[in-house]
């Protein structure tokens, strides 16, 4: 019976020659993932156990980048513990201050990830790595803890969706407009515990940067992953990052889905999801000119250069509304560099944003731009529940780079094609 993408690199990492979807397996990890507040939960339950040592201090990449640099007493002692066990065991890929960025912004940027490799993160959006053809996705702490130690996690085969993509986009017009579209049509339970396997000529039309933000986002479907072919973009962006040998992973002709999906880019319009789910989604000509106090353009789903590009683009030579703050954080140390060395850091200061070191800060309200109560923000997050950047009630709406900064100007909501 033929595989998805997905269940390939699951079959393969199991030791067998097929699987099929609702089977439980046990697989080899490539890489084991966790953050400041995620790792020392799995720290305690490591010790708990009575383990000593880790599997590969090579293979497990640990980064502080939630509440760093640290933004009370109690964080700090979180990062304090992970600090402790990153030195106990001497893990490679330890991220601190100065080194760390976002993430799932960080690990492909490092070349930590490669096609057909099996990753866990005790991070729900690890599931980013799908852009690059590995199969990722977020675990809780325990299994990160026996991930570290065994090399080893266990996973229920999942079945599949296929979104076929085709046509271009259109001007202002990005994967992060794609995705809200996706989750807009099937619900944030629309893909649940399934692969959400990308296909179709458009796929050559997107970044690398719209892969990642559109992986990014296939957990606020409800999937265990995303994934994306391997293609000469990969491949390009693969160069100079990933030395190691690795093997695209190709779906089987005759693989089964439980669905397909087409979506014709060039039907799609800048798209922003309402509080308080990302499956709320809206044109933004349906709602622009609501008001908004806040902009932040950042976080592991549009905190990459492209993203920093797009909203420098309309940033130039404008203003923040009066009235209105515009957050800027670039994903990594390297975003932030080169966002230096192309002037878009010159272009947001002057254009009245605060430019902030990576973090992910006010994405899940924790500081950097925390909201009041009653305030509204629209972000380049991936993420509007009630209570995510503020209290109960402060909002956030979705969008792209481009619709948050055509706002920010505008002071509203606003289309970036009307700026
Ligand atoms: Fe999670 Fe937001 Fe950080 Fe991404 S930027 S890892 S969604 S807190």
């Amino acid at each position: 019976m033929g595989m998805t993408m997905t269940q390939k690199i699951l079959a393969k990492h199991a030791g067998l020659d097929s699987v099929e979807a609702g089977q439980l397996i046990e697989g080899k990890l490539d890489l084991v993932l966790g953050n400041d507040i995620t790792t020392p939960v799995a720290i305690t339950e490591f010790d708990k156990a009575g383990l000593t040592q880790v599997f590969d201090r090579d293979k497990i990449a640990i980064v502080l980048d939630h509440s760093t640099p640290c933004k009370d007493i109690k964080s700090a002692q979180l990062c304090a513990k992970a600090r402790d066990f990153a030195h106990r065991f001497q893990i490679t890929h330890f991220f601190d201050v100065g080194q760390m960025g976002v993430e799932h912004a960080l690990l492909p940027e490092q070349g930590l990830v490669a096609p057909g490799e099996a990753v866990i993160g005790a991070d729900s959006h690890t599931c980013t790595y799908g852009a690059l053809g590995a199969f990722s996705t977020g675990v809780g702490s325990t299994d990160m803890a026996a991930g570290m130690a065994t090399g080893l996690s266990w996973f229920k085969v999942p079945s599949a969706i296929k979104v076929t993509l085709k046509g271009k986009f259109q001007p202002y017009v990005s994967g992060k407009d794609l995705v809200l579209h996706l989750i807009g049509m099937i619900g944030v339970d629309g893909a649940l515990y399934k692969s959400l396997e990308f296909a179709g000529e458009g796929v050559s039309e997107l970044s690398m940067d719209d892969r990642f933000t559109i992986a990014n986002m296939a957990i606020e479907a409800g999937a265990k992953n995303g994934i994306f072919p391997v293609d000469e973009k990969t491949r390009a962006y693969l160069k100079g990052r990933v030395d190691r040998e690795w093997e695209a992973v190709e779906a089987d002709s005759d693989a089964i889905y439980e669905r397909e999906i087409i979506i014709d880019l060039d039907e799609l319009r800048p798209t922003v999801a309402l509080p308080h789910l990302p499956s709320n989604t809206r044109t933004v000509d349906e709602v622009a000119g609501t008001p908004i106090q806040q902009v932040v353009i950042g976080s592991c789903t549009n905190g990459r250069i492209e993203d920093m590009r797009k909203a420098a683009e309309i940033l130039k030579g404008r203003k923040v509304h009066e009235g209105v703050r515009c957050i800027v954080l670039p994903a990594t140390q390297q975003v932030m560099l080169d966002a230096m060395a192309e002037g878009l850091v010159q272009i947001f200061i002057e254009a009245g944003c605060a430019v902030s070191t990576p973090t992910c800060g006010p994405c899940l309200g924790g500081h950097m731009g925390v909201l009041a109560d009653g305030e509204r923000a629209i972000s380049t997050t991936n993420r509007n529940f009630v209570g995510r950047m503020g209290p109960v009630s402060s909002e956030i709406i979705l969008a792209s780079p481009a619709v948050a900064a055509a706002s920010a100007v505008a002071g509203c909501v606003a289309d970036p094609r009307s700026i």
